[in-house]
Formats: C-alpha cells, sequence, structure tokens
C-alpha cells in the first residue's frame, strides 16, 4: 500500500503531461511487473486513425516524447493493431495472447468525456491478475482525472483553445528543443534530421479586423460568439498537430511547422479566405489579419511574438484582411530590421 502511495506522490507532483504519462507507465511497470507498457496516443488523419507511442518503459530502459509538439514514434495505422481497435474503437480493455512470444497484451483504452484519446499497452509473460488489473484501471483513473485538470488549466474557457500561459511553456519547451538539437553532438544528429524533415516552427498573429465594432453594434454576446465560431474554424482548418492559442482578447496564435514558407503562407492564406468567406450568425462578415515569423534556436520568446505583430502591424496599415511574413516583408524593404525588440513588442 505505502509502495503504491509513493507512486502515485510521485505522479501528482508533476504538472508536466509528459512526465506524468512517464510516472504512470513506471507505476504500473513495477506495480504489476510488466515486461514493457506502452502509452500510445491516438489520431485522426483522413479516415485513418493513427496511434503514435509515446512512452515507454521497459526493461531496455524508458523513453518519452519530450513536448506537446514531439509526436512520439513513427505512428501506425491503427489497423495494424488489430487487439488495439477494440480498445480504442469500443473503449474497451482487450486482451490478446501473442504466441510466438509467449507475451500476454493487455490493451486499457485511455478516455475523457466519451473520447479516446489513446491506448495504454502492458505487456505481460502472464495474464494480468484480478488485482494487478484492478491496479491498472485504478492507476488509468488517476490518470484520467489528472489529465482533465491539466486540460482546464490550459485551456482557455470560452473557446477551448489553449491558453497563454500554456503558450509560453509550450514554446519555451520549442526552443529549448530546438537549441539542444543544434548544439547536440553525434547522438542528436538523427534527431536533428528527423526533424529537419518535418520543417522548422513558424508562429503567426491572427488579429480580428474592427473587432470593436462588432462589439458596438451587436453587443459583447455576439462578439463572444464571433470569437467562439473563429476558434472552431481555427480548429477544422490547421492541422492536428498544429498548435492553435487564445492570446487574450480576439487575438490568435498558431504555432505550426512546415517544410517551406510557401507552405506556411498556403496553411494561413486559406485560413483567412475561410473565415472572410463565413457567414457569421447575425454579425455577417468578419475578416481577420494575420502575421508571421519563422522560428529559430536561439530566438527570445518576446523576439519572436514581436516579429509577427510587426508583420500584423503592417497588414492592419495597409488594409487589412490579408496575411503577411516578417521575413518577406523585410526582404522587400518594405520594414526595416527591427531594433530592440522588448521595447517594441505591443499587443495590438
Ligand atoms: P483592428 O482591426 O485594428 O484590430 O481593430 P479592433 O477593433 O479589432 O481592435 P481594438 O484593439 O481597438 O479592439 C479590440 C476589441 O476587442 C476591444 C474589446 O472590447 C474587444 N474584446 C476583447 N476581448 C473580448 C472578449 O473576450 N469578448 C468580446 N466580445 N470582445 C472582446
Ligand atoms: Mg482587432
Ligand atoms: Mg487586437
Amino acid at each position: 500500500m505505502i509502495h503504491v502511495l509513493k507512486h502515485v506522490e510521485s505522479i501528482t507532483q508533476h504538472r508536466d503531461r509528459a512526465l506524468l504519462e512517464l510516472g504512470v507507465a513506471s507505476a504500473l511497470f513495477e506495480l504489476v511487473k510488466a515486461q514493457e507498457v506502452n502509452l500510445y496516443k491516438a489520431s485522426q488523419h483522413g479516415e485513418e486513425t493513427y496511434l503514435a507511442r509515446v512512452t515507454h518503459v521497459g526493461q531496455d530502459g524508458v523513453s518519452y516524447s519530450q513536448s506537446e509538439f514531439d509526436e512520439g514514434g513513427e505512428p501506425l495505422p491503427l489497423h495494424d493493431r488489430p487487439e488495439m481497435i477494440a480498445s480504442v474503437e469500443q473503449s474497451q480493455i482487450v486482451r490478446r495472447h501473442d504466441t510466438e512470444r509467449n507475451l500476454h497484451i493487455h490493451c486499457f483504452p485511455i478516455s475523457i468525456d466519451s473520447r479516446v484519446l489513446g491506448v495504454l499497452e502492458v505487456v505481460c509473460g502472464a495474464p494480468l491478475a484480478d488485482d494487478d488489473l484492478g491496479t491498472a484501471e485504478g492507476f488509468l483513473g488517476l490518470y484520467r482525472n489528472y489529465l482533465s485538470l491539466l486540460d482546464y488549466s490550459e485551456r482557455d474557457t470560452l473557446t477551448g483553445l489553449l491558453n497563454r500561459k500554456t503558450f509560453d511553456e509550450n514554446l519555451s519547451k520549442i526552443l529549448g528543443h530546438l537549441l539542444s538539437s543544434q548544439d547536440g553532438d553525434a547522438a542528436t544528429a538523427q534527431r536533428r534530421r528527423v526533424q529537419h524533415d518535418e520543417g522548422n516552427h513558424w508562429l503567426a498573429v491572427l488579429d480580428v479586423d474592427h473587432f470593436k465594432r462588432v462589439n458596438d453594434q451587436f453587443g459583447h454576446l455576439y462578439g463572444d460568439e464571433v470569437l467562439l465560431l473563429l476558434a472552431r474554424l481555427m480548429l477544422e482548418s490547421f492541422r492536428h498537430q498544429d498548435r492553435l492559442f487564445r492570446f487574450g482578447g480576439e487575438e490568435f496564435v498558431v504555432v505550426l511547422r512546415a517544410t517551406s514558407e510557401e507552405e506556411v503562407a498556403t496553411a494561413l492564406e486559406r485560413f483567412r479566405n475561410t473565415v472572410e468567406n463565413r457567414d457569421f450568425p447575425q454579425v455577417g462578415r468578419v475578416t481577420i489579419s494575420i502575421g508571421y515569423t519563422a522560428v529559430h534556436a536561439r530566438d527570445s520568446i518576446p523576439d519572436i511574438v514581436g516579429r509577427a505583430d510587426e508583420a500584423l502591424y503592417f497588414a492592419k496599415e495597409n488594409g487589412r484582411n490579408q496575411v503577411c511574413s516578417y521575413e518577406l516583408l523585410l526582404g522587400t524593404g518594405k520594414i526595416m530590421p527591427r531594433a530592440a525588440p522588448e521595447s517594441e513588442m505591443e499587443l495590438f
């Protein structure tokens, strides 16, 4: 019992998802004497559901994804793992005997609000006894509840997008990650190559045009409704791995990965166009302006946001309802290089 409580104590001291998941996997690995414990996250790409391993605890050691942006191992199509299909699709605990390796694989669905987020896989030399099944379910319950709490503190209450506090934490992690892979030795070279293939990070600031008029003309409640609908459009329009934040007021931030500036420009332009063509209830037409910039390893957060804000400011000054790149504006001489980043930081 004391042993279990020690695990609970160690798990609940983390406010970081990756460490929380590692704590749950390690606790189960020890308590049910598993051969390995893996945590898979489910994601939808088109019609297909994929699973990516984000945490592994085994006799060969431990590995886990470092940040929200690190998607873990190579995603596998769900249909490659039949025992996980029932677990994900029917939210059931599934056990399979792998006769080749003589191992018993137990799959526990991780679901919140009837949405299956992933699967916890416990691999053992024998089927789990009832006691151990109970332990595993208990830890999963703890994990689920804790995940809901984390979610609540990380999200904006109106739109459900990630909040400003989470933005700072996320971006710090990305920058730390970029720096360590840039400064790393040969051991990190492979990782760097993989990261390069996935492209660089970009940050875009989106701001509703003349939003004050919406409030003045239709009232605050309709203003809120516009923000809510915009957040929904963002969730539909950007990719699953892009991170969406409500930065404050009528301002949003998207952190995305792309292999070229063109790809970022296309994604942002598509979203701008979607908004322009949407008929917002009562309010009618709403437009947004967007400024974006590339994220570099040695950047500071105010510097990155400052550059995107400068491009946004240019968009606002030049007719609104448009997407502007800081780098392109600089390259074409439309703006001057930034002198003192912090002092220029201004939110609109
Ligand atoms: P611009 O095109 O230059 O961005 O003009 P704007 O009117 O959008 O910008 P401004 O910064 O002057 O006004 C932003 C307005 O957003 C003012 C504020 O009343 C409104 N606002 C900020 N947060 C909220 C919110 O949570 N709900 C609602 N309804 N309005 C908000
Ligand atoms: Mg505005
Ligand atoms: Mg604003």
